[in-house]
């Protein structure tokens, strides 16, 4: 469903993705990990144009995403609206708009980006606060709610654009640890569904338990890939291995 092909990234003379390359199936679940700034934000940033790579292919679908088809010209914010649409992302921070409600947080998208009519849009929006257990909270503004609801309303406003795959950035590492379980359990349910994933944490323990397979990344490479327990429980590497013995 989705390829990574040789993506590079730079900020001036600071070389931060030195091309990596792995895919996701329809259906698969894949986490990433690593030490911080091993360029995992930066890569999945780049998943869906939030940043422009230096270098290299992303493919969803088999579209390219971020470059106009046959030709090289880069799309728009608008022209890309809808293929981040496809990529459902869930960041670190929530970043919902604190003057709407929580259900108009999460229909917003469908009546700007995909023209959904309102009752419609906001019809989508209820169901997805239900899925994540916040039914009840759809009228509440988000300063109202822990940080916990807001990163799943965040998950909510992700679904309801129907992407074909969600991407999470560390969506429990700003949360206070009593607060961390709820957002996790309502990620597992969604992978329970078969949904696919591309997850970076460093939640190991999680990572192991819910993915297919483990991408650990450093400097700018992948490092090792493989399925999850055996990476986690069995690293091959030695980057891989300190890096593990030093979070356990
Ligand atoms: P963490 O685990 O701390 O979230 P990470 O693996 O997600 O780390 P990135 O955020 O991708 O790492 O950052 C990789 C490197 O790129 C870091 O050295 C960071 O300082 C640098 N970097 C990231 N974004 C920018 C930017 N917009 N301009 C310049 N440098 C950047
Ligand atoms: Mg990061």
């Amino acid at each position: 469903l989705l390829q990574i092909k040789d993506l590079h990234k730079s900020y001036g003379s600071l070389e931060v993705l030195k091309g990596i390359d792995f895919s996701v199936s329809k259906g698969e679940k894949v986490a990433v990990i690593g030490p911080s700034g091993s360029g995992k934000s930066t890569c999945l940033r780049c998943v869906n144009f939030l940043e422009k790579p230096s270098r290299g292919h992303i493919i969803l679908d088999g579209e390219r995403v971020g470059v106009k088809p046959g030709s090289d010209r880069l799309m728009s914010d608008a022209e890309l609206a809808p293929q981040r649409a496809q990529m459902g992302m869930v960041f670190q921070l929530f970043y919902l708009w604190p003057h709407l409600t929580v259900l108009e947080n999460v229909s917003i998208g469908l009546r700007k980006v995909q023209g959904v009519p309102s009752n419609e849009a906001s019809e989508i929006a209820m169901d997805m606060l239900e899925k994540v257990h916040l039914g009840n909270k759809a009228n509440t503004f988000p300063g109202l709610l822990s940080g916990g609801q807001q990163q799943r309303v965040a998950i909510a406003r992700a679904l309801a654009q129907r992407p074909k795959l969600l991407l999470f950035d560390e969506p429990t590492s700003a949360l206070d640890p009593e607060l961390v379980g709820e957002v996790l359990n309502v990620i597992q349910e969604l992978a329970d569904e078969g949904r696919t994933m591309l997850l970076v944490t460093h939640e190991i323990n999680f990572a192991r338990d819910i993915a297919d397979r483990v991408i650990f990344m450093d400097g700018g490479v992948v490092v090792e890939e493989g399925p999850a327990r055996e990476l986690i429980t069995n690293p091959q590497a030695e980057r891989t291995r300190v890096f593990l013995s030093k979070i356990e």
